[in-house]
C-alpha cells in the first residue's frame, strides 16, 4: 500500500459498477440467465456459444438504445413464457427462463451502466443514462413481482442439484429482501422509491463526473519538486498560467511532491469540494429515500437492512469491527502523527499541527531520509506501456491464461483495447482496457461487468476503467507506485468476473458473492505490485531497459509500513461516516455534522477547513452504508495471501488451486465455505493484525528467516 494509498484507494477502488447496480438497486432479485437447454446444470460441458462483443459494429445512440431496448425485450419475452407455464412448476420450466430473464436485464444495466461512463459522446451518454433507468426499472419491479416469486416458491427443489437449489434459494431470499411479500400498495411505494433512487444515484455520479476543476498556477517555479516530465506535460498557457486538474495524474504527484504548502492546499481543497455544492442536496435525498425505503421494507434503518446479506449480518457487526479497528489504527497513527510533526518541523518550527496536505508530501520525505526510499527514484521503473504488459503476462502465466489482443475491435474510444481470454483452446472471456482520463470520462477506476459469464449461454465480457497516466505520444507515462497497485487490484476483479463466470445460473455467477468478499480477490492481487520476483519480470528502466533492483523493492517495501496505521484509520474513518450517515432516522443526519463529529475520533489530522468531502464520496450512492467491506475483504484477503509462495507469486500450483477453489468457484457457495476450501480452516485477523503491525514489511527475498516472518503480507 503506498504512501498515496489513504485517499488512494477509497477513491480508486469502487469495484464492480454492475455488481452495484444488481446488488443495491436489484438486489432484491437474483439473476438469472437465459436458456437454451433444458437443464443446464446437466450441461455444464456443452460449449458456450461465444456471441460477437457487445460492442460490435460501433453503435451509435440510435443503436446503443436499440441494442439495449432488444435485452429487455428478450427479457420480458421470457417472464411471459414463465408467467404461462400450466401445471407443475419445474427449474426447466421456471427457473430456467427467470434465469433468462434476469440474464438480458442485466445485459442491459450493465452495458448502459459502462457506456454511460465511458462514452466519450454525451447524446450517447445520455441515451445510456436512460437505458440504465429503463433497466433498473425492469429489474425493481421483477424484484416485486409476486406472480414470479409465487412462481419461483412453488418449484419442487428435491430432485434439484445443490448448486441449483442454492441458486434458487439465493432468489428466494433476494425477493423478499426487496419486498415482494408486502402487500400491493407498499410494493408500489417501494418500486416508485426505488426507481427514484436510481435517479438520484446517477445525479449524484454525474455531479461527481462532470466537476473537473483546476488550479492555476503563476509560473513553473510553483510545481518545484515535481519530477521533470510532470513539469514539462504541464507547461504555460496562452495567458501565462499553468493549469493544474484534480484528475489522479495531475492531483496525487503535486500531493507528494510539490514543495509549496499553499499549492499544496489549493490543490486539495478543490479536490475535496468536487460536486460541492451540488450534491449536498442530493445526497440528503438519497439519505432520506433510503431511510424511508427500509422502514417499508421492515427494517429500523437503512443500514440494518443493507447489511442482511453480507457475511457480516447485521449493522450491529459492522460497528464492532469498525470499533476494532478503531483500537488497531489510533495508538499507532498518533505516534505516526507525532513523527510527521518533527519533521515538519524542521522546515517551520513555529508549526504545532500537520495538516493533510502535508502528509503526503512529508511521508516521502520520511521515507527518503528514514527510510532511503524515495518514490521519485521508483516512477521511471513503472512506464504505462511495460506495467500493463507486466499486468497481463504476470497473471496469465500464473493462472494458466493467454489473452489475445482482438485486432480492429469495435471499441467506444480509439484508447481502448480489446482481448480474448483462452485457456488452451477454449475461448472463455472477453474484457476491455480503457486506462487514460479524458473528458466526461469515469475518474475513478473499476471493473465495470459487461455481460456476466454463465456456461453454455454467454462468455464473460469486463472492462477495466481507469485514469492512468500515458497514453499519449512521446509521453512515457511513468506511472506512481500507487497506480500500478490498482492495477492489480482492478485486474483481481475482471480475473474474478471471468474465471467465476461459467457457473450453470447467472445470480451466483461471476462476481455474485456476499459483497463483503467482493474486495478479497482484487486486494490480495495488489501484494503481486509489492514483489520483487514479479516486478522485476516487467518493472524496467524506461531509459535504460534495468529491471526495478531487488533492494529498491525492498527499501520501498519497508518504507511503505510508514504510514500503514494512518491509511487504514483513514479507511476506517470512511466506512464509520458510511455507516453513521445510514443507521439512524434521516432527519438525524446533518452530513457536514457527522463527518466533523467523526473525524477527530479517528484520525489525529484537523479537518481541512471548507471542504465537503462527502459530496465526492460516490461510495455513499453504490456502497451506502457499506464502505466496511474494503477492510473486511481486506482482512480476509491477507489471510488468504498467507498461502502463497512469497518467493514465487507467480508460481500456477498454489495460484491454480486459489482459482479452483476461491475465485473460479464464483458465488456458488457463501464465501467463508470457498475461503475455507482453500484455507483448509475458518479465515482469522491474525494475519491481517501482524501486517498492520508492521511484521512484514520485510521482503520475501531478504526476510527475516524463519517462521511467519518469512511470509510476508
Ligand atoms: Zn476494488
Amino acid at each position: 500500500m503506498g504512501a498515496l494509498e489513504a485517499p488512494h484507494r477509497f477513491v480508486t477502488s469502487r469495484p464492480v459498477k454492475g455488481g452495484f447496480v444488481r446488488l443495491v438497486q436489484a438486489r432484491t432479485l437474483a439473476f438469472a440467465p437465459m436458456i437454451l437447454i433444458a437443464s443446464l446444470a446437466l450441461a455444464a460441458d456443452a460449449a458456450t456459444p461465444v456471441a460477437p462483443p457487445f460492442w460490435s459494429g460501433n453503435p451509435d445512440s440510435a443503436g446503443f438504445r436499440a441494442l439495449a431496448d432488444g435485452e429487455l425485450k428478450t427479457a420480458g419475452d421470457a417472464l411471459d413464457r414463465l408467467l404461462q407455464v400450466k401445471g407443475a412448476r419445474t427449474v426447466e420450466n421456471t427457473f430456467a427462463p427467470y434465469n433468462e430473464a434476469l440474464l438480458h436485464a442485466d445485459n442491459a444495466s450493465y452495458q448502459s451502466g459502462l457506456i454511460e461512463a465511458v462514452h466519450p459522446d454525451s447524446t450517447v451518454r445520455a441515451v445510456a443514462e436512460e437505458e440504465t433507468r429503463a433497466s433498473s426499472k425492469f429489474l425493481n419491479d421483477l424484484g416485486l413481482n409476486r406472480g414470479v416469486y409465487d412462481a419461483l416458491n412453488a418449484i419442487n427443489l428435491k430432485s434439484a442439484d445443490p448448486t441449483t437449489r442454492y441458486a434458487i434459494e439465493k432468489t428466494l431470499r433476494d425477493f423478499r429482501l426487496s419486498g415482494v411479500d408486502k402487500d400491493e400498495a407498499t410494493r408500489k411505494k417501494i418500486a416508485a422509491l426505488r426507481d427514484e433512487l436510481v435517479q438520484i444515484g446517477q445525479d449524484f455520479d454525474k455531479n461527481i463526473r462532470n466537476d473537473s476543476r483546476t488550479i492555476q498556477l503563476d509560473s513553473a517555479a510553483d510545481l518545484d519538486g515535481l519530477p521533470e516530465d510532470y513539469v514539462k506535460s504541464h507547461p504555460a498557457g496562452a495567458d501565462g498560467k499553468i493549469s493544474i486538474s484534480i484528475e489522479y495524474p495531475d492531483f496525487f504527484p503535486v500531493m507528494s511532491y510539490a514543495k509549496s504548502a499553499d499549492v499544496r492546499k489549493r490543490l486539495l481543497k478543490e479536490f475535496m469540494n468536487r460536486a460541492y455544492p451540488a450534491n449536498m442536496a442530493v445526497l440528503d435525498k438519497m439519505i432520506a429515500k433510503r431511510y424511508e425505503l427500509a422502514q417499508l421494507l421492515g427494517f429500523k434503518t437503512w443500514a440494518e437492512y443493507s447489511t442482511r446479506d453480507k457475511m457480516i449480518e447485521n449493522d450491529k457487526n459492522v460497528a464492532a469491527f469498525i470499533e476494532r479497528l478503531r483500537g488497531l489504527t489510533l495508538k499507532r497513527s498518533t505516534e505516526e502523527y507525532a513523527v510527521y510533526l518533527k519533521r515538519v518541523r524542521e522546515d517551520d518550527p513555529a508549526a504545532t499541527v500537520v495538516n493533510q496536505w502535508d502528509r503526503h508530501y512529508y511521508g516521502e520525505l520520511i521515507r527518503k531520509r528514514d527510510y532511503n526510499f524515495d518514490a521519485q527514484q521508483a516512477r521511471p521503473y513503472f512506464p504505462f506501456e511495460e506495467v500493463k504488459q507486466g499486468v497481463l503476462s504476470s497473471t496469465a502465466k500464473m493462472l494458466g491464461l493467454t489473452y489475445k489482443r482482438i485486432e480492429n475491435a469495435a471499441v467506444w474510444d480509439p484508447s481502448v483495447e480489446a482481448y480474448e481470454v483462452w485457456e488452451g483452446d477454449k475461448m472463455i472471456g472477453r474484457f476491455f482496457l480503457d486506462l487514460h482520463p479524458r473528458p466526461g470520462k469515469y475518474n475513478h477506476a473499476a471493473n465495470f461487468g459487461i455481460r456476466n459469464g454463465v456456461e453454455g449461454i454467454q462468455i464473460p465480457e469486463a472492462a477495466l476503467v481507469c485514469n492512468f497516466a500515458g497514453g499519449k505520444p512521446g509521453d512515457p507515462g511513468l506511472m506512481e507506485h500507487g497506480d500500478v497497485v490498482t492495477f492489480f487490484h482492478e485486474f483481481g476483479h475482471l480475473l474474478h468476473s471471468v474465471l467465476g463466470g461459467h457457473e450453470p445460473w447467472e445470480n451466483i455467477s461471476g462476481i455474485s458473492t456476499e459483497w463483503d468478499f467482493v474486495e478479497a480477490p482484487s486486494q490480495m492481487l495488489e501484494e503481486w505490485a509489492w514483489n520483487p520476483g514479479v516486478l522485476q519480470t516487467f518493472a524496467k528502466n524506461y531509459q535504460t531497459g534495468e529491471p526495478i533492483p531487488v533492494e529498491m523493492v525492498e527499501r520501498m517495501r519497508k518504507a511503505d509500513w510508514f504510514g500503514r496505521a494512518t491509511s487504514i484509520a483513514y479507511q476506517t474513518l470512511y466506512s464509520a461516516i458510511s455507516l453513521d450517515y445510514y443507521n439512524r432516522p434521516s432527519k438525524e443526519v446533518n452530513t457536514d455534522a457527522i463527518l466533523h463529529e467523526l473525524e477527530p475520533k479517528y484520525t489525529p489530522y484537523p479537518p481541512v477547513p471548507d471542504t465537503h468531502f462527502q459530496t465526492a464520496f460516490g461510495h455513499l450512492d453504490g456502497y451506502s452504508a457499506i464502505y466496511y467491506t474494503y477492510m473486511w475483504s481486506l482482512v480476509i484477503s491477507k489471510d488468504m495471501f498467507s498461502k502463497f509462495d512469497q518467493s514465487d507469486l507467480l508460481n500456477p500450483a498454489i495460484a491454480t488451486r486459489y482459482r479452483d477453489t476461491v475465485i473460479g468457484q464464483g458465488g456458488s457457495a457463501p464465501a467463508a465455505k470457498l475461503v475455507h476450501n482453500f484455507l483448509g480452516r475458518d479465515y482469522d485477523f491474525r494475519s491481517f493484525d501482524n501486517w498492520l503491525a508492521g511484521e512484514s514489511q520485510q521482503s520475501p527475498k531478504g526476510g527475516k528467516g524463519a517462521g511467519g516472518a518469512s511470509a510476508p503480507r
